[in-house]
Order: C-alpha cells, then structure tokens, then sequence
C-alpha cells in the first residue's frame, strides 16, 4: 500500500447550485441505429455505476456528458452547463475512455503530464506526481507504458483522468483488467473521490463487479433506462427472476413430471429429449436435481442455465416494468 498522498493540488470546496449530472429525455441515434434513448436521470457527489450488456449505450452516454457528441434530442447537463458549448466546463470533467488510446513510448509520467498540460494545470509535475500515486503507480512512473500490463494500463488512463482534479469523473469500464487486489483499491479510491464530494460515474457489464462498487446504480439496456437504485434492492429483483434452464436426457417426460410434481419448476416444455424448464427455485432444483434423476433412473446428459447471462437479466428488467 502506498504511504498518505499528498493533499490534492487543486482541491476546491464547491456548492452546487444545480445538480452536477443532468440528463434529460436524452436520446442519441446513428442513422437507423438508437444508442441512447430517452434517457433522464441526475446525479450529485457520490459513486454510480452504470451497468449495461456491451452495445446498451453507455460509452455513447459517456461521450454526450463529456461534450464529445450532440444528444439528438433531449438535454445532458453537467455542472449545469451543455459541455459541447462551454469549454470551461470540459475542463471540470475527467473522463476515462474504454479504448485503450496510450503512447506506448511514452512513460507513465510522460502520459499523465500531456493530459495535466493539455488541461493548463498550474503545476503539472505536483499533480503528475500526485494522481499516480492515487492509483499506485508511484514506484513506476519512469517506465514506458507499452510495457504495462492491461491493469496498469488502466490505472494510467485513471491518473489522467484525476491530473485536473475534475469535480466529475467518468470512467468507462475501469475495472476491466485489474487483478482482485487492484480493483478493491481502485474501488476504494472512487469513493475517497465520491466522499470529497466528486460525482463519480462508471460503467460496467459485469453485474458482480457494480455489487462490489457497492453503489447507487443505473441500468441500461438497448439504449433505455432498464432500472435504477441501490445495488442491493437491484440484486434482489435479479435474484427473484424466473429462471430458464435446459436439461438433456433420456428421461425427459418422466423428469419434467416429478419436477411439477414436486413443484420445484414452474414450467416446462419437452422436445424429444429436451426438457426446457422455468423455476423461481434455483437452488432447491440445483441441490435435488441429481438424486430425482437417480429416483427415476434416468440420466442428465446436460443442464444448461439459458439465462445466466447479463442480456437476459436486461430484457427481463425491460420487459418487466
Ligand atoms: P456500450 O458502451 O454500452 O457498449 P455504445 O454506446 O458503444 O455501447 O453503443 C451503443 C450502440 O450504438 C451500439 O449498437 C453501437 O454499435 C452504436 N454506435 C455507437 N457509436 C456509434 C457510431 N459512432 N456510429 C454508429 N453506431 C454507433
């Protein structure tokens, strides 16, 4: 662990008249293609996770709060400014894109200074120094980054998303890569900046990840809004969804009856030796699958979850509400 930072080099105690992330009705379309489709929410100081199946819109979100692309319809607002329009603003936001744009023959300092320079910081080497010591990279910052690994990698585009000391602070996707010990770091850094009273939004399209951000959520799924609210109220509604399974055997009518019968699935659909079920009761049918098989001497070829997939958990939030 690396010994207390520095204080921040731009550190200012900011009211907020307005709410630092405004987004309203806000759609984005590329020809036929919907990105984002009306899209409203407001975020103030604190951590949010977007979370969404990759193509939901998130990076294409991102980039209209960043003043980087025009919504098509509605308004996005940050600090209560249209960053496309006002330049000061853009300088109030740190973004964290998820391509992987670096200069590999640069060394990480050299990577992080650009970005405090481009951003007219007032003393670049203090902030260069201090934003790659917030993502531990301190002892390795005379290095060339085209020598990093993908978490490295990472944590360097982070450092050039903090160099400004930026009131918002987007992140696209950046746990990605980052062994278990790096993310927990990383994830307790978000909040130290959440707590400081920055509005910190990152995306994610791994449900298990945002559980362990830990945070208020929004999901978006197709370009839409699908859910929103603390982490823990959303793992329950995914916990509580029907699940799909298909089970292959060469007992599947006499399966498919003992399994209704014994009210552990809540549907069931037989072709040839298929049995495509519906159960609520995950666990119970995980533990007592097996022994009804034995019961009944057939035998289970393959069970296969259909919905233990983000796009599923998605289509089932939209189509739910
Ligand atoms: P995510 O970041 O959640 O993976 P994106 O915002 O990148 O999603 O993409 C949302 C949808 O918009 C996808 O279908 C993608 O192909 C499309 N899209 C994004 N950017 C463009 C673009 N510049 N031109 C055309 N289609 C785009």
């Amino acid at each position: 662990m690396s010994p207390q930072p520095p204080p921040p080099p731009q550190s200012q105690a900011v009211n907020h008249p307005v709410n630092m992330i405004e987004v309203s009705r806000a759609s984005k379309s590329f020809g036929n293609v919907v990105a984002v489709s009306d899209v409203s929410f407001q975020l103030n100081a604190g951590v949010t996770a977007l979370l969404g199946p990759n193509g939901a819109g998130k990076s294409t979100l991102f980039r209209m709060l960043c003043g980087l692309t025009t919504p098509t319809a509605g308004t996005v607002k940050v600090l209560g400014r249209d960053a496309r329009q006002d330049t000061p603003v853009r300088g109030k936001i740190g973004l964290s894109p998820q391509q992987d744009a670096l200069f590999d023959r640069l060394t990480a300092y050299e990577f992080v200074e650009i970005a405090a320079k481009t951003h007219g910081v007032e003393n670049p080497k203090t902030a260069t120094n201090y934003a790659l010591t917030l993502v531990d990279l301190d002892t390795e910052t005379e290095k060339n980054v085209g020598s990093f690994s993908k978490g490295m990698r990472q944590r360097v585009k982070l450092a050039a998303a903090l160099v400004n000391d930026p009131e918002i602070l987007i992140l696209d996707e950046p746990l990605s890569g980052l062994d278990p010990v790096q993310r927990n770091r990383m994830i307790e850094l978000f909040h130290n900046l959440g707590s400081q009273g920055k509005c910190v939004l990152i995306s994610s399209h791994i449900l298990d990840e945002v559980t362990r951000i830990g945070s208020e959520v929004l999901v978006i799924a197709q370009g839409r809004l699908a859910a929103s609210g603390d982490y823990r109220s959303l793992r329950t509604l995914m916990e509580d969804q029907p699940h799909v399974i298909q089970i292959n055997t060469n007992g599947a009518r006499e399966l498919g009856a003992a399994l209704l019968r014994k009210e552990i699935i809540d549907g069931v659909t037989i072709e040839d030796e298929t049995l495509n079920i519906t159960t609520t009761k995950i666990d119970l049918l995980g533990r007592s699958i097996a022994s009804i098989a034995r019961e009944l001497d057939v035998s289970l070829i393959e069970v296969t979850p259909m919905d233990d997939d983000l796009e599923s958990v998605f289509r089932y939030l939209i189509e739910g509400r």
